[in-house]
C-alpha cells in the first residue's frame, strides 16, 4: 500500500504526488494529519491556527474531500503528532509514504524521523522552480554555506529573469488514479476548535479551496480582468480586486504556483504583457525568492521561537488592537476577525511593532501566524525579517548582518498617500467615522489627541 500524506498541497490539479501514486499503481490511501500543537497556545499566548485560519483551512479540506470523493478516494483526516501518528499506523500496516518535500525546518525534522523508518518518497507542489534548476545558486560551498545565494530579492530576480532565464516548468496534467483505497482502522476524526464560525464582518472573505481558488483566478483574470490595474491598485487598503488575492489558496497549496504563472503567460498571450501582468509574475517571484532563502537557512531564518516582550503593556495593546494608532488598530480589527491584510498595510504594521513598539519582530511574525489565512512560513517570517531589516540567512546569528537601511514606514504619510479618505479607518474603527485625515494624524503623533479614543501607546515619530 501507498500512502499519500498531503500538507500544504491540498488539490488535485498539477499534483505530482497524485501521479507518482497513479505510476506506481498500488492501493493508494490519503491522510492529512493536523498537528495538535498548532492549537497549543506559546508562552507568549499564541497559537498557530486561529479561528479563521482554522476555518479556511477547514474548507480547503472539505473541498478537497468531494473532490477526492468523486474519484472514489477517500481522505482521511486526523489530528495529533504527525510522526507518531505515521510510526503507529505504519506499524499496523506497512506502506511506503509520498510527500512533499519539506520547507520549513520542522518539516524537515519531521520527515527525516519518518524515513528513518518508512520508506518515503518526496516531490514538489509549492514553487516555481525545481531544486535542480535552483542547484547553481544554491550549491553549498566549503563551509556549507549556500555562498553563491543572492543576498538580496533584485540580485535574485536578475539571475532568475536573466542570467539563469530558467523556465517555469509547465504544470502536470490531472491524473487518473487507478487503485484506490482508505486507511483501514483509522479514526477520521478530526475535531475543530469549537469556535470555527464565520464572524459577519465587511471585509475581505473568501471560501476556501481548489474550486473556489480556480474560480477566483478565472475571476481576476479572464472575467472581471482586474489584473489590467494590478500595479497602479496592489497597494490599496480596502476592496477585493486591488491585488489578486490569491495567496491564501497558494498557501495551503489549494493553487498550484506552476498553474497560476503560466495561466497568466496565457493572458499574457491573449490580451499581451503590459506592466501589471509582469508586476503580478515579479511579486510571485518574491513568493519563491522567501522559499527557497527559507529551505537555505532552515532555523537560522527564524531565531528562537520564542522571544523574551520586552513591553508588556505594549505587546497587549497590539494583541487587543488596543495601541491607538488608529491604522494600526483598524489592521489588527482587520486580520482577527477576516485572516487577511493588504501587503501595504502588513508593511505598516509590522513596520510599527518594531521601530515604535520596539518589540521583537518575532512576535509579530508569530502573531501573524496565527491569525492570516494565507500564512506561509517564508513569506511570512521573510518579509518580517526584511522590515526588521535582518537578512533572512543570518537573523538568529548573534552578530546578525544588518542590512543598510532598515525598512521604516512613516505611518502618517502612508495613510495619506492609500488611505485619504479613511476608507479602511471606518470600516474597522466605526466609532471613528467623522474625524479627518489631519485629525487622525495629529492623534497618531501624539500632537493633538481625539477625545475619545485610546491614546497611543507609543506615538509615531514627526513625519
Ligand atoms: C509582515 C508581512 C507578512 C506577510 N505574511 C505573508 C504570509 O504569511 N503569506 C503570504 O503569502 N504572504 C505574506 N506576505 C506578503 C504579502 O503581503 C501577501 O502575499 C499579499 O498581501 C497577498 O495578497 P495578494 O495575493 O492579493 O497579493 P498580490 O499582490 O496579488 O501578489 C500575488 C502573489 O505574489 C506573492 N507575493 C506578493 N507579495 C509578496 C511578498 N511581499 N512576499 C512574498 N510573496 C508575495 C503572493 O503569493 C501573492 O498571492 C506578508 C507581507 C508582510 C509585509
Amino acid at each position: 500500500m501507498q500512502l499519500l500524506w498531503l500538507r500544504n498541497d491540498l488539490r488535485l490539479h498539477d499534483h505530482p504526488g497524485f501521479r507518482i501514486a497513479a505510476e506506481r499503481g498500488e492501493p493508494l490511501a490519503v491522510v492529512y494529519i493536523l498537528p495538535d500543537h498548532w492549537l497549543t497556545p506559546d508562552n507568549n499566548g499564541l497559537n498557530r491556527l486561529g479561528t479563521i485560519k482554522a476555518r479556511f483551512l477547514r474548507a480547503t479540506l472539505i473541498n478537497l474531500h468531494r473532490n477526492l470523493n468523486s474519484e472514489n478516494i477517500r481522505l482521511t483526516l486526523i489530528s495529533g503528532d504527525p510522526v507518531e501518528r505515521l510510526m503507529e499506523c505504519y506499524d499496523r500496516e506497512p506502506f511506503t509514504l509520498l510527500t512533499q518535500a519539506a520547507q520549513a525546518p520542522e518539516e524537515s525534522a519531521w520527515l527525516q524521523a519518518i524515513s528513518d523508518k518508512i520508506p518515503t518518497t518526496t516531490y514538489e507542489a509549492m514553487t516555481l522552480f525545481s531544486p535542480e534548476q535552483m542547484a547553481p545558486l544554491t550549491n553549498t560551498g566549503h563551509d556549507d554555506s549556500p555562498a553563491l545565494w543572492p543576498k538580496s530579492f533584485s540580485a535574485f530576480r536578475r539571475q532568475i529573469e536573466s542570467r539563469l532565464a530558467l523556465p517555469v516548468a509547465e504544470p502536470l496534467k490531472t491524473q487518473n488514479l487507478r487503485l484506490l483505497d482508505w486507511l483501514p482502522g483509522w479514526p477520521g476524526n478530526l475535531t475543530w476548535p469549537d469556535d470555527c464560525v464565520w464572524p459577519p464582518h465587511q471585509g475581505f472573505s473568501l471560501n476556501g479551496g481548489e474550486d473556489p481558488g480556480i474560480r477566483w483566478l478565472a475571476d481576476y483574470l479572464w472575467e472581471s480582468r482586474s489584473i489590467q490595474h494590478y500595479k497602479t491598485s496592489r497597494n490599496q487598503l480596502t476592496g477585493l480586486k486591488y491585488s489578486s488575492h490569491l495567496s491564501p489558496y497558494l498557501a495551503w497549496g489549494a493553487l498550484s504556483p506552476k498553474y497560476v504563472w503560466h495561466q497568466i503567460l496565457k493572458y499574457e498571450r491573449e490580451f499581451g504583457s503590459d506592466e501589471h501582468s509582469y508586476w503580478l509574475r515579479y511579486e510571485l517571484l518574491w513568493r519563491e525568492y522567501f522559499h527557497w532563502t527559507l529551505r537555505l537557512a532552515g532555523d537560522r531564518f527564524f531565531g528562537q521561537r520564542e522571544v523574551p516582550i520586552a513591553h508588556q503593556e505594549r505587546w497587549q495593546a497590539w494583541c487587543e488592537a488596543r495601541t491607538g494608532i488608529p491604522m494600526v488598530d483598524a489592521g489588527i480589527q482587520e486580520l482577527k476577525q477576516s485572516g487577511f491584510v493588504s501587503n501595504r498595510l502588513r508593511q505598516n504594521m509590522a513596520s510599527y511593532l518594531i521601530h515604535t513598539l520596539e518589540l521583537d519582530w518575532r512576535l509579530g511574525a508569530a502573531f501573524f501566524e496565527q491569525h492570516l489565512i494565507d500564512f506561509d512560513p517564508a513569506s511570512n517570517w521573510g518579509n518580517w525579517a526584511y522590515i526588521a531589516g535582518i537578512h533572512g540567512m543570518t537573523s538568529s546569528d548573534a552578530g546578525a548582518e544588518q542590512m543598510h537601511q532598515d525598512h521604516v514606514f512613516d505611518l502618517n504619510w502612508q495613510l495619506e498617500q492609500y488611505d485619504p479618505a479613511l476608507k479602511h479607518i471606518k470600516m474597522w474603527l466605526p466609532q471613528l467615522g467623522d474625524l479627518t485625515l489631519k485629525q487622525i494624524q495629529s492623534h497618531q503623533q501624539g500632537s493633538s489627541l481625539i477625545p475619545n479614543y485610546l491614546k497611543p501607546v507609543a506615538s509615531l515619530p514627526a513625519s
